[in-house]
């Protein structure tokens, strides 16, 4: 039986990818290799969001080429981000590469891995919409809107994932339904902008109760209330203007959803965030976040930030600290921008923040969100918190609460289970605890 490794770098969506393929590849007969020196055919899922990911990818590409040359026999493909629509230059630079695959669209790789030889046909029938990545834990990442629509001046996805589109309703709920028969308590609903879900869907009847007949992330919110098995569902990530108070009403209002948002804000300086054409004002994005609390005083709110955009002055970096010291995020991503070759502002906004500028500003933030989640987290001390146990190891069981946060406790043999736990001592980072006598509030 021929055998194939995928090594995924990037985000969540990009794990979600690999998982699909690897099905697609499992169904074709192929058996997933533990690693790539055991492998007949070789995937690297690419990002492209941050240079440091797909410096990793071209050093992975540089190894496999002396391998090649060394008699080696494989087949290689590039999948993922680094892909855009056109394959030229990419394949001028890396001849030793078989086969190049944009974010979802596993063809070329099917073609290679060589479907007729292995006698299945994928291009009929509903080959792709019916395979679903296998589960590697009680949670599973389920991409329901691919691509983006908003085009941020610093930002690669939109060339590289194309424009905004829906899963139809009932391919994401046998996805879940499959995943819940697969031992999954807990669903990520993922979109590069996941509110964008079901804009680009017909009206067929079959879509919820919009007025327009349309099915939105909503939508699919209160179907997978009705799943068995899964008692809990997330989405990630937002974007402020399509979040709609009836998506806040929905995650306030469903026992499953649970009270944890993802919102970028990017910058805390309304001249930068015009300048990144992120499409909203401060006094809208705050104004988000307070309808948030407004409804749900203790959710858990992340944001990412990104320093050093060009331009960006002193004053304009310290009215970000101001937004993040005023908000209390409970997680801030920060990064320091760097040029992605393609984007609107590579080929007009000189990259002028000096490097150390950046990485003082970087250091910055991480004060701040030090300080914010310490903060945050203290306040747990004492407290019951519900975790959703994940894993255990060495006597201890790790998961996570409904707004994200790490949690360590003494006890083994609750592995899927919402187990609560009293909080005893905490850092930024995560929170450490015992179990409650009543240990289990749901064996699921
Ligand atoms: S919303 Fe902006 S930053 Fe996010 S994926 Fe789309 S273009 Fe990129």
């Amino acid at each position: 039986m021929p055998a194939f490794h995928i090594w995924t770098l990037g985000c969540q969506m990009n794990r979600a990818d690999s998982l699909k393929l690897a099905a697609g590849l499992e169904r074709l007969g192929y058996s997933e290799a533990g690693d790539d020196g055991a492998s007949d055919l070789i995937v690297i899922n690419t990002c492209s969001v941050r240079q440091h990911a797909e410096d990793r990818a071209y050093s992975r590409l540089g190894v496999l080429r002396k391998r090649r040359e060394r008699g080696e026999q494989f087949k290689l493909a590039v999948m993922g981000c680094m892909v855009g629509p056109k394959t030229d230059e990419l394949e001028r630079r890396f001849p030793w590469v078989d086969a190049w695959a944009r974010p979802q669209e596993f063809d070329p790789i099917i073609e290679l891995a060589g479907r007729s030889d292995l006698g299945r046909d994928v291009s009929e029938g509903e080959f792709w919409t019916e395979t679903f990545g296998v589960p590697e834990g009680v949670t599973a990442f389920v991409p329901v809107v691919h691509g983006c629509d908003k085009f941020c001046t610093f930002c690669i996805v939109p060339f590289r994932r194309g424009r905004e589109r829906s899963r139809p309703v009932a391919e994401v709920l046998a996805e879940v339904r499959h995943l819940a028969a697969h031992g999954v308590r807990e669903v990520t609903l993922l979109g590069q902008t996941v509110e964008a879900y079901g804009r680009d869907l017909d009206s067929d009847g079959q879509a919820g109760e919009r007025p327009d007949g349309r099915a939105d992330l909503a939508t699919l919110f209160e179907a997978i209330e009705r799943i068995d098995g899964i008692v809990r569902t997330r989405f990630l990530t937002s974007y402020p203007r399509d979040m709609t108070d009836r998506i806040i009403g929905a995650v306030a209002d469903l026992p499953k959803v649970c009270e944890h948002f993802n919102l970028p804000v990017q910058s805390g300086d309304d001249t930068v965030l015009e300048r990144m054409r992120r499409g909203y004002t401060l006094a809208e994005y705050e104004e988000r976040v307070q309808r948030i609390r407004g409804r749900m005083p203790h959710a858990a709110i992340a944001t990412d930030v990104i320093v050093g955009f060009p331009g960006e002055t002193d004053e304009q970096f310290a009215n970000t600290i101001a937004l993040l010291e005023r908000l209390q995020f409970d997680v801030i991503h920060a990064a320091a921008y760097s040029e992605r070759p393609g984007t609107y502002a590579t080929r007009n906004q000189p990259d002028d923040v000096p490097l150390e500028v950046k990485k003082a500003r970087l250091q910055a933030v991480e004060a701040v969100h030090a300080d914010s989640a310490s903060r945050i987290n203290r306040r747990l001390i004492g407290e019951r918190v519900e975790v959703l146990v994940e894993r255990e190891e060495d006597g201890r069981s790790t998961g996570r609460t409904r707004g994200g946060q790490l949690v360590h406790f003494a006890e083994t043999g609750l592995v899927g289970e919402l187990a609560e736990v009293i909080v005893d001592s905490v850092t930024p980072w995560s929170l450490q605890g015992r179990a409650a006598d009543d240990v289990a509030l749901a064996v699921v």
